[in-house]
Formats: C-alpha cells, sequence, structure tokens
C-alpha cells in the first residue's frame, strides 16, 4: 500500500531561513538541497548560510532577549502551550515531514511527533515554576537570596535522527527559561525543523526570539564558529558527535559559554541467565531497531550470559529476520533507508570488519532491497564477534546486533564500561541484589533495567565520560539554561 505524502498544510513546508521575524534567502543566495534517503530525489532546496547569515541571526536574537526576559513566565508558557497546540494539530503532516526527509516509517514519524511535543508541554508547565532560594543569612542584618535567570542568547545546534524531538527539546526549555535562540538543524532534515519553527511564529512568539538558519555539512563551520566567537551567544546546545562537541568545547573557551552536550554513545545491553528471556528480546528489538538503529541510545554491544546463549540468539534471529525493511510509503515498513550512503558505508564496514575477524552472521549482513536505493540495510545479527573489532569500540548507528558470550557479572561489567563513551546501558535480570549491584557499576547517565524504551520528557536524558554533560528533560533540562544569582541585602 502506498501512502501519499504530499501535505496537507502547505504552510509547513517552509524553504527560508527564518530571523528577525522575517523568513528569507540566505545572505549570498545559495541553496542546499534536501533529498528523500529512501530514493535520493530532491524534496526542496533551502537556504545555504554563511557567517553573515549567522552574524544577522545573532544581533535579532540579541536584541529580541531583554523583552522576552521581562515577559511574565505566566506568558511565556502561552506562547510555548500555543505552539504545542499547533504541533498536535499538525501531527500528521509533521510526521510525513519527518519521514519523508528522515526515512523512519511513517508510524515512527508521527510517533516522534507526540515525543517532541510531550518536551514542549512539559517545558510550557515548568516555566512557571521556576523558583529559587531564600537562604537562612549566618549574620544579623541581611537577606540573602539565589535566584535564577536566563543565561541570554543560546545556539542550538541539532542531528538528523529526530528532526522534532532534537531540537524541540532544546528550544521549548530555552524559551521557557526567558532565553532567545538561534538554531542550526542538521543539514541532512532542515524541513522538520523549519515547520517548527514555523508554527512558532504562528503560536505569537515575538519577532527575534526564535531564529532558525539552514546550513550545508561545508558552511556548518562558518556558521558556527561565528556564534562561537561571538560573546553575546551566552550557551550552545548540542547534540550530534563527540568530535564536534569537543571541537565547540575547544572553541567556545575563548568566552566561556555554557555548555550542554549530548554526544555518541556506545550502549552495552546486558542479559544475564536470570533473566525474563522474552522480555529481553522485546526489550533489545524496541531499543535497537527503532529509527533502524540510528539513535544514540540503542544497545551497540549486546552481552548474553553463557547459560541462555543460544536460546536467546535464536529468539532474537527469528525476530529480527522477520522485521520488514522498505521505505515509508510502504505500510508495513519497520526499517526505513539509512540517511545517507556515509551512514552505509560505515555499517558496512562494521560487519565486513567483524566476520574478517571470525564473526557468523545469524541474519542479515547485507544491502536490501537496492532496486530502491542504495541506503537500504538488512537487520543484522552477528554471533561471535571479538572485543577487537570496530563495531565494538565504535558506534554503527545501524541495525546491526553484535552478540557477545559471557560467564561472570564482574567481567562482563569490566567490559561494558571499558569504552570511552558512557550515555545509556540496559540489563535484564530478576535478582533484586544483583539489579542493585549492576545499576550502581555501570558508567553512564541512563540505565534501562529490565526496559528498552527508557526516554520520557519526565527524565534527565544525558551522558557521562566523552557522551558529554548537560541533561535534557525534567528540572535538570531547565536547569540547564538558566543561571544562579545571589543577591545579598544588607543594612536590614
Ligand atoms: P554530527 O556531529 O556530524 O552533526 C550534528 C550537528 O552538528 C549537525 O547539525 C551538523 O551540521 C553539526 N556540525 C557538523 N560539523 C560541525 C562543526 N564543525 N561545527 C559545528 N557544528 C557542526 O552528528 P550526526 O552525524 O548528525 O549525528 C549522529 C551522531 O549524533 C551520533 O554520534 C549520535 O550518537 C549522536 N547523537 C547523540 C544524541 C544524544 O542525545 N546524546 C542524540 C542523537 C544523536
Amino acid at each position: 500500500m502506498q501512502h501519499d505524502l504530499t501535505l496537507h498544510n502547505s504552510e509547513l513546508l517552509r524553504t527560508r531561513n527564518f530571523i528577525a521575524g522575517t523568513w528569507r534567502a540566505a545572505a549570498g543566495g545559495a541553496t542546499l538541497p534536501v533529498t528523500d534517503p529512501a530514493n535520493q530525489r530532491l524534496i526542496a532546496e533551502v537556504p545555504d548560510s554563511s557567517a553573515d547569515d549567522a552574524q544577522q541571526a545573532a544581533d535579532a536574537a540579541y536584541a529580541a532577549f531583554p523583552a522576552w526576559r521581562a515577559t511574565p513566565a505566566k506568558a511565556r508558557a502561552q506562547v510555548i502551550k500555543r505552539w504545542l497546540a499547533l504541533i498536535l494539530a499538525n501531527q500528521d503532516d509533521l510526521g510525513r515531514l519527518i519521514s519523508r526527509e528522515q526515512g523512519k516509517p511513517l508510524a515512527e514519524g508521527r510517533a516522534e511527533v507526540l515525543y517532541a511535543a510531550s518536551y514542549v508541554e512539559w517545558f510550557a508547565e515548568e516555566a512557571v515554576r521556576i523558583c529559587g532560594d531564600v537562604i537562612a543569612p549566618p549574620v544579623v542584618g541581611r537577606q540573602m537570596f539565589a535566584i535564577k535567570e536566563p543565561v541570554g542568547v543560546v545556539a542550538v545546534i541539532t542531528p538528523w535522527n529526530f528532526p522534532a524531538a532534537m531540537i524541540a527539546r532544546k528550544i521549548a526549555p530555552a524559551l521557557a527559561a526567558g532565553c532567545s535562540v538561534l538554531a542550526k538543524p542538521a543539514e541532512d532534515t532542515p524541513l522538520t525543523a523549519l515547520a517548527l519553527v514555523h508554527l512558532a511564529e504562528q503560536a505569537g512568539l515575538p519577532a527575534g526570539v526564535l531564529n532558525i538558519i539552514c546550513a550545508s555539512r561545508a558552511q556548518t563551520p562558518a556558521v558556527v564558529d561565528a556564534w562561537l566567537a561571538d560573546g553575546r551567544v551566552r550557551k550552545i546546545s548540542f547534540t550530534g558527535s563527540t568530535p564536534v562537541g569537543k571541537h565547540l568545547a575547544r572553541e567556545s573557551a575563548a568566552t566561556l559559554k555554557k555548555l550542554s552536550l549530548e554526544l555518541g554513545g556506545n550502549a552495552p545491553f546486558i542479559v544475564f541467565d536470570d533473566a525474563d528471556l522474552d522480555a529481553a528480546v522485546q526489550g533489545l528489538m524496541a531499543a535497537k531497531f527503532r529509527n533502524g538503529g540510528q539513535t544514540c541510545v540503542c544497545p551497540n554491544r549486546v552481552y548474553v550470559q553463557a547459560g541462555v546463549f543460544e536460546a536467546f540468539a535464536d529468539k532474537l534471529a527469528a525476530q529480527v529476520g522477520a522485521l520488514r525493511v522498505g521505505p515509508a510509503t510502504e505500510a508495513d515498513a519497520q526499517i526505513g533507508p539509512m540517511i545517507n550512503e556515509r551512514a552505509v558505508h560505515k555499517i558496512l564496514r562494521h560487519i565486513d570488519d567483524a566476520v574478517a575477524q571470525g564473526a557468523k552472521v545469524l541474519v542479515g549482513g547485507h544491502r536490501v532491497r537496492e532496486e530502491l536505493g542504495p541506503n537500504y540495510i538488512a537487520p543484522t545479527v552477528l554471533a561471535g564477534a571479538t572485543k577487537a573489532a570496530a563495531l565494538c569500540a565504535e558506534e554503527t548507528f545501524g541495525p546491526v546486533v553484535p552478540l557477545f558470550r559471557f560467564e561472570q557479572e564482574d567481567e562482563v561489567l569490566r567490559d561494558a564500561n571499558d569504552t570511552p563513551f558512557g550515555l545509556a546501558a540496559y540489563f535484564y535480570s530478576q535478582d533484586v541484589r544483583r539489579i542493585a549491584r549492576v545499576a550502581s557499576a555501570l558508567e553512564c547517565g541512563i540505565v534501562g533495567i529490565n526496559e528498552g524504551a527508557v526516554a520520557a520528557e519526565a527524565a534527565p536524558f544525558g551522558g557521562v565520560k566523552e557522551s558529554g554533560y548537560g541533561r535534557e528533560g525534567s528540572r535538570h533540562g531547565l536547569e540547564d539554561y538558566m543561571h544562579i544569582k545571589y543577591l545579598c541585602q544588607g543594612g536590614l
């Protein structure tokens, strides 16, 4: 069955930058093609911006900040709630747009809109609960307070894998806190972000409070460097790869910006002998194959205890082999195309390298549906990969599960933590003492215990080690957009 991917609300298809309340072409007139990863066809062209555009956006955000900061929290919350209502009213179109430019199945595109909306709702509600401390003074004649203030102009830079959720969960808390925003979406998926900004404009957000500019991969450093060098930009919130995150950390040192870095992961998923095996298989399917394995929290290394290894591998291979691969236009597709050929080459390199080092392919291991385009990979399970394999050290970011056999708890904890990354980890066990021990020993920011789908707007999302710092979602996600000012009044 074919789905029509044209939009009911054609206003959502925006192809210009939005700066100071107006939709504009890039100052230099350059454009960037946005293509459908399912078939490489052109969807639209957006501006390919330069440092000039970045500068104009920063000027607008800086000019708009004082009035937005002075807007009462309740009034800010009302604008964000109107934005939420418009996002929900356009759920179907936004879901289509996500699937069209990113490739995920339509059900996942629609689900992502609700997921993005859950953060917008959460931060609209949190905006009115910003409060500080009244401090007991250590001497007489004083009053002491700690108050929260918005950090100022914030630049948000997002990846392509969740074109709506990643940007919504940065913009919503920034607006709630009273910050003005500069947004730079991923070059592969700018259209969803532009549509969300259009809806924010419709919701009545004042001109200049939210600005968005698009740029190609080649132009992105010039755009972001302009913001990095600009002392008026007080915070960068970035989700993406660890090398780019480190670059931002280094370059923002000159003006000591506040940073939130949500970077790469290399999540372990551990199945102990005492696990409910069916639940573990279900948990792994949910955690690994959402978005075709292109999520930063998806399990990258699966460790299965020797006593249940064969049973687990058989159950898993049966389910993975039954997954249907195809474009979002096919209603029964469960795994879409990978985002681009660069991603496909990395995944195939990981599979080939593991096999060359002795891994056995239980299912998949190759491209499929090549008549549609080069970006489809068969969901894959490998057994017997070694620690030396590239897929053990690097994030594969695709539908590939390598299974590793282990004997002892201390051995698997050593291996699980033997990575510079520390975003998510998962384990399945029914032993309460083991659950407490393992949850404490895992070096990461997020632990799924007998659960594969862990992200939620009410919970703090973020990593440790080289997976970054800062949290999104929950009250912590709002705190990251504010600083504390201490007021000390004497002479009383
Ligand atoms: P990426 O780092 O290449 O790109 C992310 C963003 O950074 C894009 O907007 C890109 O244009 C921009 N960028 C690229 N080069 C830049 C530079 N020199 N200066 C400034 N900005 C630059 O990552 P990607 O390929 O888009 O996304 C995949 C990566 O993102 C994976 O490693 C994944 O783990 C990570 N990720 C992390 C999370 C999380 O929450 N921790 C979520 C999703 C993705």
